[in-house]
C-alpha cells in the first residue's frame, strides 16, 4: 500500500501485538487500544504449535517462549483418591501430545510479544472504542475517552465476545456454543502437587484440571456440561455457589478447589464457543484472532489461529496496493486453516466429559491403553490439532 499507513488494533492480547509486530517491520504505523487498564498477566495455559511456533520463530521469540513455559511434565488422568490411571508425557512433536512442548501462560506469551514491537507502537490501556466511521479513505473512530482519531485501517482483535465488532459486522457473526461452561482460576501450589497436569473426571459431565504455572501456583479447571445461555447472566458470586453447588461431592481435589474461590479474584467463568463469521472485513475494517474466529480451548489452535492469522493479515496488507485485495489475500488463506481448526471430533465437548460412571470407566480404558488411535480419536483435536496444516507465505522481501 501507498497511502495507508495507520492502523489501530483493538485487542492486547495474543493477536494483537503480533500483528503490530509485523505491520511495524513493513513501516506501517501502529497504535493498540486495551480495554484492560494495564497488560494482564498469567491467566490460563496456552500452547504454541505447529505453523504458529513458525511464526514465533520468525519474529524471533521462539527461545523466549521456551524460556518462558510452565515446565508442564506432560498429562495425568487420575483417580478420585489421585492415583494415576495414565501418563501422556509432554510431546516433543510439534503438533501432537496433550501437553505440547511450548506451554506457557497467556499472559507471559502476551508480554513477550508486546516486548517484542518497537517502541513505535503506540499502547493506550483503559480505553476502548465506542463508535466508527467507515469512510472510503480512512475510518474515524470514536473513544471512551478522549479525541477522535482517524486510521487508514482498523483491525478488532478484541476476543471472542467483541462488542466492537459488532459496531461493524452486527449480527453477522454467531457464536455457537458447545454446551460446555468452563471457569478457571489459581489455587495455591501444595507439596503434593507436581508438574504433571492432572485430569479428573467426575460423573454428571464434570470435570477438573490442575496445572503448573511458573509463578509458584496451580491453574484450575472446573468444567461441566450445560445447556447453552443457562448461566449466561450470573453475578460472580451467583458464579461461585453455582460451582459449589455442582462441585460439591465431585471428589478428588473439587474441595480444595472450591475452598480457594473466595480467596482469589481471578475466576473467569465462561461458556466455551466457536465465533462463525460468514466475512473477516467490511470497508476499511478486519476482523482478526478470536474475535474473528474462535475455535474454543477444546479446539487446541486459538493461539495457532492468533499468531497465523496475524502473520497473513500483516503480509497482506504489505503486499497490495488496495486493502481490499489484502483482505480477500488474507481470507483466502486463512479461511481452509481456520475451518479444519473449527472441525471438532464427533460428540466433543461431551465424550471428553462423559455424564455416567460407565462413560468415565471407557474414558479411562481408553486412556489406560495408551497414547493409542482409539484415544486419540476421543481426545479429538485436544490431542493432535491441525496447527501444521497451512502453508505459510513468506514475506520476508517486504520488511523494511
Ligand atoms: C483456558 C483456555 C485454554 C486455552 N488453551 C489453548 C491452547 O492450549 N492452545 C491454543 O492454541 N489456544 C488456547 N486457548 C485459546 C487462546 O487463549 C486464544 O485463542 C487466544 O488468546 C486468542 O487471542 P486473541 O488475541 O485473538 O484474543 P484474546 O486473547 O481473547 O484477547 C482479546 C483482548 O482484547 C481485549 N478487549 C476485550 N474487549 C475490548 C474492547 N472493547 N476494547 C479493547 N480491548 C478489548 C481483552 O482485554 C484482551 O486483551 C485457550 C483459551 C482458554 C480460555
Amino acid at each position: 500500500m501507498t497511502d495507508t499507513k495507520t492502523v489501530l488494533i483493538s485487542g492486547a492480547s495474543i493477536a494483537g501485538p503480533a500483528l503490530a509486530y509485523w505491520l511495524a517491520e513493513y513501516g506501517w504505523n501502529v497504535t493498540i487500544v486495551e480495554r484492560a487498564n494495564e497488560l494482564r498477566d498469567g491467566e490460563q495455559n496456552i500452547d504454541v504449535r505447529g505453523a504458529g511456533r513458525t511464526v514465533a520463530r520468525r519474529m524471533n521469540l521462539e527461545d523466549a517462549i521456551r524460556g518462558a513455559t510452565t515446565g508442564e511434565l506432560g498429562t495425568e488422568f487420575v483417580r478420585s483418591d489421585g492415583s494415576a490411571i495414565a501418563r501422556f508425557p509432554a510431546s516433543t512433536s510439534d503438533t501432537s501430545g496433550a501437553t505440547a512442548e511450548l506451554e506457557i501462560l497467556r499472559g507471559d506469551l502476551a508480554r513477550l510479544l508486546v516486548d517484542a514491537t518497537p517502541d513505535t507502537v503506540e499502547y493506550v490501556f483503559g480505553n476502548s472504542i465506542t463508535a466508527i466511521d467507515d469512510q472510503p479513505d480512512h475510518v474515524r473512530v470514536s473513544f471512551d475517552h478522549g479525541d477522535d482519531r482517524a486510521f487508514d485501517l482498523l483491525v478488532i482483535v478484541d476476543g471472542m465476545n467483541s462488542r466492537t465488532r459488532r459496531l461493524v459486522f452486527g449480527t453477522a457473526p454467531t457464536i455457537r456454543p458447545l454446551g460446555l461452561n468452563t471457569s478457571y482460576l489459581t489455587i495455591p501450589r501444595t507439596s503434593a502437587d507436581s508438574d504433571w497436569a492432572k485430569w479428573f473426571n467426575a460423573p454428571g459431565g464434570r470435570t477438573m484440571t490442575l496445572r503448573p504455572d511458573t509463578k509458584g501456583t496451580i491453574r484450575a479447571t472446573m468444567s461441566f456440561l450445560s445447556p447453552p445461555g443457562a448461566h449466561d447472566a450470573l453475578t460472580p458470586d451467583q458464579q461461585k455457589n453455582l460451582l459449589r453447588d455442582k462441585f460439591a461431592h465431585a471428589g478428588w481435589e473439587a474441595q480444595r478447589i472450591l475452598d480457594s474461590l473466595d480467596q482469589k479474584e481471578d475466576l473467569y467463568f465462561e461458556h466455551i464457543g466457536q465465533v462463525k463469521a460468514p466475512t473477516w472485513a467490511s470497508g476499511r475494517v478486519a476482523l482478526l484472532g478470536d474475535a474473528a474466529y474462535c475455535a474454543s480451548p477444546i479446539s487446541g489452535m486459538g493461539t495457532s489461529l492468533a499468531l497465523v492469522g496475524a502473520y497473513v493479515l500483516a503480509g497482506e496488507i504489505a503486499a497490495h496496493v488496495d486493502h481490499r485485495d489484502a483482505f480477500r489475500g488474507y481470507e483466502r488463506i486463512m479461511r481452509p486453516y481456520v475451518n479444519q481448526a473449527q472441525q471438532l471430533p464427533p460428540g466433543a465437548p461431551r465424550i471428553a466429559n462423559p455424564r455416567t460412571r460407565i462413560g468415565i470407566v471407557a474414558l479411562n480404558a481408553a486412556a489406560k491403553i495408551g497414547a493409542s488411535r482409539a484415544f486419540s480419536a476421543i481426545g479429538g483435536k485436544f490431542f493432535s490439532p491441525p496447527a501444521d496444516k497451512i502453508d505459510l507465505p513468506d514475506y520476508s522481501h517486504l520488511v523494511h
